[in-house]
């Protein structure tokens, strides 16, 4: 019996530890679709908050709320998606997001599951709505127009990353029109063909997850990580996630995607 109580206790005080831990940086996807797909939104939130560990300073935020769904936008192919911020908080220097929505087209549903990208396009969504290019010019981290992102943080891991010693930005796309440009790091327009940009391990910049077309397999950088340093969060950069295979695009098929960066209307 003793031993039984000291059990309980100890899952209890477990429970208090989490629910601690995740109380520093928590998204909650609210999501209204087909239960099929609700998986991957958990996934991407598991993700991103493996990397986002809360906020910088003191804020009284301690979270993110998305609106997901699944709705028809311009049948197959043209906008697959599109997702960002739509409600926001300045604390303690920093424009945070507070709501955002991610919305995917129906249409493109059966071909982003099958062919194994959908996982990679709902964290990549899922990043925008976190700030990634949607946010850098409200925290003085980018000029539209100019190309040119100077977010210390992520340049430090640029330059090392890299092997940029000398860059005194990050290059971002400024091709690829409304929703690609000035949101995403620079890659060949239309992903065609490799930047010559790699990292230590190889990986072309071409693959890394945030730039403004999605060529598998992707990786997530160390550079987009601090990325969100720069605009106001703590983040993990340890351990580096390792990129993901899919065999089937290492082969070859072409997956050239566009994603509108901006809240409330599709862009072509
Ligand atoms: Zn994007």
């Amino acid at each position: 019996m003793k031993n039984r109580l000291h059990q309980l206790a100890a899952a209890a005080l477990m429970t208090v530890a989490s629910m601690g831990a995740q109380a520093a940086f928590d998204i909650t996807v609210n999501y209204s679709g087909d239960s099929a797909y609700q998986s991957y939104f958990d996934n991407a939130a598991s993700f991103w908050e493996g990397l986002i560990t809360g906020y910088q300073g003191s804020v009284s935020l301690t979270g993110v709320t998305i609106d997901a769904s699944i709705e028809a936008i311009d049948g197959q192919w043209g906008t697959l998606g599109y997702a960002g911020p739509n409600g926001t908080s300045v604390q303690g220097g920093f424009r945070y997001t507070t709501t955002g929505i991610m919305v995917f087209d129906s249409a493109d549903m059966a071909y982003m599951t099958g062919s194994g990208t959908f996982a990679d396009v709902i964290r990549h969504e899922m990043a925008h709505v976190l700030g990634f290019g949607t946010l850098w010019t409200y925290n003085g981290v980018y000029v539209d127009g100019s190309g040119q992102y100077t977010g210390a943080a992520a340049l430090a891991e640029y330059q090392t990353e890299y092997n940029q010693p000398g860059a005194t930005y990050i290059p971002v796309e400024l091709g690829g029109g409304g929703g690609t440009a000035d949101g995403h790091w620079n890659e060949v327009d239309n992903g065609a063909g490799t930047t010559g940009i790699t990292d230590g391990n190889g990986n072309d910049m071409r693959n890394e997850l945030m730039t403004g077309w999605l060529n598998a397999p992707t990786y997530v950088s160390r550079t987009t990580i601090a990325q969100f340093q720069d605009i106001g969060y703590t983040v993990n950069l340890s351990p580096v996630p390792e990129p993901e295979t899919m065999m089937m695009f290492a082969l070859g098929l072409p997956v050239l995607l566009r994603f509108a960066r901006r809240q409330n209307k599709p862009q072509a």
